[in-house]
């Protein structure tokens, strides 16, 4: 199956962009049909990168708007604890499909994800075509029955995910370190270097952690997992506002990649001081997140870099840090790295994950500067036209296969768990 996007707006170019399979085969001005080909017009559009979202949990969009503005630890105990102790597999299958459609309505093309039932995930995605990694979330709190039973799944689910397609790869998900112990964590990384699959983890996200993490284990949270022996390149850390240089040298010297989630780090006053530019500068891999919509509201990864970068720029007093272009290679390149991808740029031999941005809209208007405009002045949701995604077209004119039903089983599902019914 070939698929040729005609004249399209790629960089500053006009061009023809020819997919085979599930990789961009040709870029060339002009390329002839293949025989029997899909030809797509590119006319008044630009191809981009699909961005790839290194923290979310897809499930959650059913606690949107649920308990926002509260502090913490009563939004969990009061809100979502109980919910989710209602939760069945069912439900996150269909919080999970209702994540993948505003994905793909935002231009995500992967994810890495992090919740209970991964195989409901797993499901959405394979049925809405999008690429994801997905997290059995261990979390043991110290018990040694849950700890076992977090290890048998581990394998249980690294086996299950076998039989599904390629775009779906398992990776460990132990919660943070104040909910698995320390034993787990060394588990965990154990299971990964024997079976290659990265470990997703929360880490350094507020100041309370920190505090603790001195209190129980004597250091600072990087320090922890250092001296527990599981810094590798194997290892995805979410949040880590509250990191030192030092702790960031060893971040570095492990080859630990990092992901940024603005949104949640403001609107659960984690911390707002996230040093991209000091791992930037020490090679450090760095993704952005947009986290799950409990705590950031959507899963628009454009919004996510134009919060990024306007953060970054705020607690610095400096116009000139987190860079528009800086934070898009995050978003694409950055999240394609950190998860080993031949995906995050438009490239002949690249997989074929990718969107058409429609040009027309008004906040497009002029285009003196794509990725400018992307990062600070549109969001995904009401540019992204088209989305291919391992060579298919999964969005095409802003429609989706099922989306009527999608969000009509979403509503009935939170209804229920809300008690509206
Ligand atoms: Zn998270």
């Amino acid at each position: 199956m070939s698929l040729l996007i005609k004249q399209v707006l790629l960089e500053d170019q006009i061009t023809d962009i020819l997919i085979e399979g599930k990789y961009i085969k040709r870029i060339a001005p002009h390329i002839d049909p293949p025989e029997g080909a899909e030809i797509l017009s590119g006319r008044d559009k630009a191809a981009i990168p699909g961005f790839i979202n290194t923290h979310t949990h897809a499930a959650m969009t059913l606690f949107r708007g649920y308990g926002d503005d509260l502090p913490l630890m009563e939004w969990l105990q009061d809100y979502i604890w109980p919910v989710e102790a209602k939760m069945t597999e069912h439900d996150v299958y269909v919080g999970a499909k209702l994540a993948c459609l505003e994905m793909l309505r935002s231009g995500t093309t992967c994810f890495l994800d992090m919740y209970m039932y991964p195989m409901e995930t797993a499901r959405a995605v394979e049925e809405l075509g999008l690429r994801a990694h997905l997290s059995y979330t261990l979390f043991d709190q110290g018990g040694a029955e849950r700890a076992a039973l977090d290890r048998k799944r581990s394998y249980e689910y690294y086996e299950a995910f076998k039989g599904l397609s390629d775009r779906v790869t398992f990776t460990l998900g132990p919660h943070a370190i104040y909910t698995v112990s320390g034993e787990q964590l060394q588990f965990c990384h154990r299971f990964a270097v024997e079976h290659d699959v990265k470990i997703n983890l929360h880490l350094a996200e507020t100041k309370g952690e920190v505090d603790d993490c001195i209190r129980l284990h004597g250091t600072t949270p990087v320090r922890y997992l250092h001296q527990l022996g599981i810094l590798s390149p194997h290892l995805v850390i979410a949040h880590v506002v509250w990191v030192d240089d030092e702790e960031m040298d060893l971040l570095a010297e492990h080859g630990v990649s990092v992901v940024h989630n603005p949104a949640s780090n403001m609107k659960l006053c984690s911390g707002y001081t996230f040093k991209y530019e000091e791992m930037k500068r020490r090679g450090i891999k760095l993704g952005i997140g947009t986290d799950g919509c409990s705590s950031s509201n959507n899963l628009d990864m454009v919004i996510a870099m134009k919060l990024a970068s306007l953060l970054g720029k705020a607690w610095r007093f400096s116009p000139t840090a987190t860079k528009a272009a800086d934070i898009y290679h995050s978003a694409t390149v950055g999240g394609a790295e950190i998860l080993g991808l031949k995906a995050g740029k438009i490239a002949e031999g690249m997989l074929a994950d990718l969107s058409l941005v429609d040009l027309n809209v008004p906040e497009l208007v002029p285009l003196n500067n794509l990725t400018s405009n992307l990062v600070y002045a549109t969001s995904g949701s009401s540019c992204v036209d088209t989305v291919i995604i391992d060579g298919v077209i999964r969005m095409r004119h802003r429609h989706v296969p099922g989306q009527e039903q999608i969000i009509a089983e979403a509503r009935e599902v939170a209804d229920r768990l809300f008690g509206r019914k």
